[in-house]
């Protein structure tokens, strides 16, 4: 393993000299001469003839909704809803990574208990969803079943997991996940857990990085071909994995530091790191991560009494999840939470371009999770995103990396290496 991990450092490093930093690369030109409208033309176009993958999706936690349907269209401000296959039809979007989030408990064996269980009721809930809806939608596995979804005019459905808390401390669990069709792991959520700590754990570090666990963890994802994912991972969270990974990795949501400071945002020194690792940076449309958000009293006392009301753990009955859903549209009605700008977003990807060069970027939403921009506030609207980039001089070639290949690049590459180890096994 230690010769392998050794060649695959050194293709990474071949492959930076050849695609070298953004130093070398052509100067972009905006496209100042074309109007609003060609832009559009354009940038449909691309969406057209491209894999386009959002590679963060909360939408589980929206399917569970009683009555919800995602072969019906909603939208944001009358359903609180930002992700269905009508909207990313009509967006320009093929698919992307649904994603299996368990929010962060307590770290003993009833939590973990209760996290496992709901990790795999989440990746059953999407395998059952998508099977519903075969007709227009398949999970995909690999780049190349992804590419072949696209073919057929279906959108494409991957799985992700956003916290390792929904393996407890069971790495076993890693393969059951793996069959499920989970391709991206996320070391932490927004506390520390068994793995690792979290970029936002207000009690500061509890294993000062990964720990142990999350190492093995870690040479579990490389064996079985399953992407690690840094995004909400500290700051030394993240330097560990990227030493101990043996493939590239990568930040299914996250932005950066230097555009603005928030700690779930990533520093240039990791994002050179990622990108000399040959992984990749989905920017993260997160408003929040991208803007100073004055505090709002009224929308925070509303949203508080909300979470008492409806979340916390407690099972809701079909009446009261509805009531729920109406009361959160209400609060998002009354008190618009502030929105940071596409323009925003697209700088966050220039400042990433200029680090770590166009192989290591990507796009993801984070919608039904909290993403959203203003003019951007679900998976149908994300032509304003390609827009603006056409404009600021972005390439096809560019958009076409940025919307699917890198991603699916690093994909291959976590696959190849797990298919290289194999005759090694049957030793
Ligand atoms: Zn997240």
């Amino acid at each position: 393993m230690t010769r392998l991990r050794a060649l695959t450092g050194c293709l990474a490093a071949a492959s930076l000299l050849v695609s070298g930093y953004a130093e070398d690369a052509p100067k972009r030109i905006p496209r100042t001469d074309m109007s609003d409208t060609e832009l559009e033309v354009m940038a449909r176009e691309i969406h057209a003839a491209h894999l386009t993958i959002d590679t963060h999706m909360d939408v589980p936690m929206v399917l569970k909704r009683p009555g919800f349907d995602i072969s019906k269209e909603y939208s944001w401000y009358e359903n609180a809803s930002q992700v269905d296959f009508p909207r990313m039809k009509k967006g320009g979007i093929d698919g992307g990574f649904f994603v299996v989030y368990v929010g962060q408990g307590p770290l003993t064996h009833e939590g973990r208990a209760q996290a496992i269980d709901a990790g795999f009721e989440i990746a059953d809930l999407i395998r059952k969803t998508v099977e519903e809806h075969s007709d227009i939608a398949a999970i995909a596995t690999s780049s190349d079943e992804a590419y072949a979804i696209r073919e057929t005019g279906k959108r494409v459905v991957f799985l992700g997991i956003e916290n390792g808390y929904t393996i407890g401390r069971n790495l076993d669990l890693l393969k059951d996940y793996y069959e499920k069709g989970v391709r991206y792991f996320g070391v932490t959520h927004s506390k520390n857990n068994d793995l690792g700590d979290s970029s936002t754990d207000p009690k500061g570090n509890m294993h000062m990085g990964l720990s142990d666990l999350g190492l093995a963890a870690i040479e579990e994802c490389n064996r079985l071909g399953i992407m690690v994912d840094i995004s909400h991972s500290s700051d030394k969270t993240a330097w560990d994995i990227l030493e101990a990974s043996a493939t590239p990795v990568i930040a299914s949501h996250s932005g950066s530091y230097a555009n603005y400071p928030h700690p779930r945002n990533l520093n240039d020194a990791l994002l050179k790191e990622i990108a000399a690792r040959d992984g990749v940076v989905q920017m993260n449309m997160f408003s929040a991560y991208m803007m100073e958000v004055q505090p709002n009293e009224e929308r925070s006392s509303a949203m508080s009494l909300w979470f008492k009301n409806y979340r916390g753990g407690k099972e809701l009955s079909e009446a009261e999840s509805l009531k729920s859903v109406d009361e959160y549209v209400a609060i998002q009605q009354k008190y618009p939470k502030p929105l940071s700008t596409v323009s925003a977003v697209v700088d966050h990807i220039d400042h990433m371009v200029e680090i770590m060069g166009v192989d290591h970027i990507g796009i993801s939403g984070d919608f039904d999770g909290g993403g959203g921009v203003d003019g951007s506030m679900d998976i149908g609207q994300m032509m304003p995103i390609t827009i603006e980039m056409l404009r600021r001089g972005y390439t096809e070639e560019d958009l076409k990396k940025f919307w699917g290949a890198n991603v699916m690049r690093v994909l291959d590459a976590c696959q190849s290496y797990a298919e290289s180890l194999v005759p090694e096994e049957e030793d």
